[in-house]
């Protein structure tokens, strides 16, 4: 809801509206050239290490914060965005004024300074950072001018998780939106930019109002490595998005290795590529037996960064099925548009590299893109043809649509039997049933609980670290006893055949201590998997309602080996890889708070998993 304290009589009013009128005719003319749709802009964003001094009147600014965070600041802590235009009176009065529900603004002089406070309560399908109304809010009151204000007002754990949410609100592919002749085909942002040179010019400057956990004002500013990795995420998100916003024939295969070529040519690291018919020689059944019926071949790229001195080999595997028909098993007319994000993991992988290389990741790692176009064609895999994957094991396929963790499983093989990862994580837009797989409750009548702790520590402090692009239900609802964006999967195993069953258990005790994370949501349970028979992809005759998640999940396990000595984890991300039309960019920030505490960032490591933490009870509300 909008209010304006401007409005205190009729009198008032008119003259209000008309001097409204009258600015706004003139900051047309003057902010905005010629241009008729600010969607010809292009944005560039710009973290600053403290409040610079604008006068709204030219350069806007729009102030987020919790109401909580809102009520502690002084007008003397603000001034610098405010004055000339706003009284401390008028500040004092708007902050009182500000009823969030779940959001609420007030406009503190005309259209160009607002103050916007973010929903009250903290859910499970929100952060306490309240990240997915921030990203809500810049997109809905920032005003596309030459140069503008967003000023965050927050606590300093919240920090990270907020600048990824002003992030998210600026996508640069716009070949959809714009009616721009020469936004063209490209595989580089400075071609993006040189093509809307043309269309006009954005900064938004990013500031931050710190606020203690006592209460006051840090006074302390961002230091410059902060601020490099604030400026580097923001380019990894972007460019994550950009990749999953953009269609098939612009994003296929070829242009994907493109995209990774380019960026091992700015960190310098090295590329290997392995593609078409090197990949059934070698062995990878899985990407290969996916892409062949493509026109483009399909590949696997390794991007690897090797400091000295490192000590933990982490390797990322992302599914990159860059158009997913579902081949012959082909998908209806409903479910195939939109298929262009599967390979959002892939591109998530290729923006989290980036970044932790920026931020002198000391550890080994590697990024493993899985990359093919699931079609149709002569080619094409059948129903009922059998595979051998990377693993050596062989697939029977009942399903030519579950292609994803055929992928991932040569990819998580390739980590292990050629890069000797000690730690294995896959990411991917696995399975539709992601979206309704919740955090295991306490009903579940398996032994586990100090498993359960573990798991549950890491994934509530994942899920409230990185902050969340997009909400399954609405914000307003009751808040969880669990408090978690990522959810630890829950894995529970029908023993099929009784003269497996010692072997299961084995199998099931292994998984328990390897993590599956998932986006949480409602509650999927009981899954089946048979083994060590021929792996069935998903097989068409059990019931498609039990727990595709885990058991895709279990399925990319039992490739990598029960054996692994390793940690394995597993994030399934269907639902947040976008949030309507657009691309969210998640997963960036979840894997830079994951391993943020091999970057030489300061404010990375401080809210970086710390799988020790044990679970708290405390339900966040203010
Ligand atoms: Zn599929």
């Amino acid at each position: 809801m909008e209010k304006c304290i401007h409005l205190q009589n009729n009198n008032n009013k008119s003259r209000y509206v008309m001097e409204k009128k009258r600015f706004l005719n003139f900051s047309n003319s003057r902010y905005k050239s010629d241009l008729t749709s600010k969607q010809k802009m292009t944005v560039d964003l710009k973290f600053n290490a403290k409040l610079t001094q604008a006068d709204p009147h030219f350069k806007p600014v729009l102030i987020i914060g919790q109401l909580r965070h809102l009520n502690i600041l002084k007008f003397s802590d603000i001034k610098l965005k405010l004055e000339p235009r706003v009284t401390e009176e008028t500040f004092t009065k708007a902050v009182a004024c500000l009823h969030p529900s779940p959001t609420d603004k007030i406009s503190l002089y005309l259209d160009v300074a607002t103050l916007a406070a973010v929903p009250l309560k903290c859910s499970r399908h929100n952060t306490p950072s309240r990240a997915h109304a921030i990203t809500r809010l810049v997109k809905n009151n920032t005003l596309n001018v030459n140069e503008e204000n967003v000023v965050i007002v927050c606590e300093r754990s919240d920090l990270f998780a907020s600048a990824c949410a002003v992030v998210r609100a600026f996508p640069l592919y716009s070949r959809k939106t714009a009616n721009n002749p020469n936004a063209r085909v490209t595989n580089s942002d400075t071609d993006i930019k040189n093509a809307n040179d043309n269309f006009g010019k954005t900064l938004v400057n990013v500031e931050f109002i710190v606020v203690e956990k006592n209460g006051t004002i840090a006074r302390n500013e961002l230091d410059a490595v902060d601020l490099k990795c604030l400026q580097e995420v923001e380019k990894a998100i972007r460019l994550t998005a950009r990749i999953i916003d953009t269609p098939c024939n612009e994003m296929n295969v070829d242009n994907f290795v493109e995209e990774i070529k380019r960026i091992a040519r700015e960190l310098n690291c090295e590329s290997t590529i392995i593609r078409g018919e090197q990949l059934r020689e070698r062995g990878f059944g899985g990407i290969y037996g996916v892409g062949k019926g493509a026109a483009v071949p399909p590949a696997l790229v390794l991007l690897s960064h090797e400091p000295k001195g490192a000590q933990e080999t982490i390797a990322l595997v992302g599914k990159g099925i860059v158009y997913d028909t579902g081949g012959l098993s082909i998908k209806g007319k409903t479910a195939m548009p939109g298929m262009k994000r599967d390979c959002g993991g892939a591109a998530a992988i290729l923006g989290a590299f980036y970044a932790a290389v920026k931020c002198d990741f000391k550890q080994n790692l590697h990024a493993i893109f899985c990359l093919a176009e699931n079609s149709v064609g002569p080619l094409a895999t059948r129903p009922d043809d059998i595979h051998t994957l990377y693993s050596g094991r062989t697939v029977e396929i009942n399903n030519t649509d579950a292609e994803g963790r055929l992928v991932l499983a040569d990819g998580v093989c390739y980590a292990q039997k050629d890069l000797k990862a000690n730690i294995i994580l896959d990411m991917a837009t696995l399975t539709g049933a992601q979206l309704f797989v919740a955090p295991i409750p306490k009903s579940t009548n398996i032994k586990i609980e100090g498993f359960q702790r573990r798991l549950k520590g890491l994934s509530r402090r994942q899920g409230r670290m990185q902050g969340c692009p997009a909400i399954l239900n609405e914000y307003e609802e009751e808040p969880s006893k669990y408090n978690v964006l990522t959810a630890p999967m829950p894995v529970v195993v029908h023993f099929e055949e009784g003269a497996q069953e010692k072997k299961n258990l084995y199998i099931f005790n292994r998984l328990l201590e390897s993590l599956l994370l998932a986006f949480s949501g409602n509650y999927v349970c009981t899954h089946h998997v048979s083994y060590p028979l021929t792996y069935v992809a998903l097989s068409p005759e059990r019931d498609r309602n039990n727990a595709q998640s885990s058991c895709a999940g279990l399925f990319v396990g039992a490739h990598l080996g029960f054996d692994y000595p390793g940690i394995w984890i597993h994030v399934d991300m269907a639902a947040p890889v976008h949030f309507g039309e657009r691309a969210t960019g998640y997963g960036v920030a979840l894997l830079l708070t994951l391993f943020g505490n091999h970057t030489n960032c300061s404010m990375l490591q401080e809210i970086a998993s710390n799988d020790s933490e044990p679970p708290t009870k405390r339900v966040c509300r203010d």
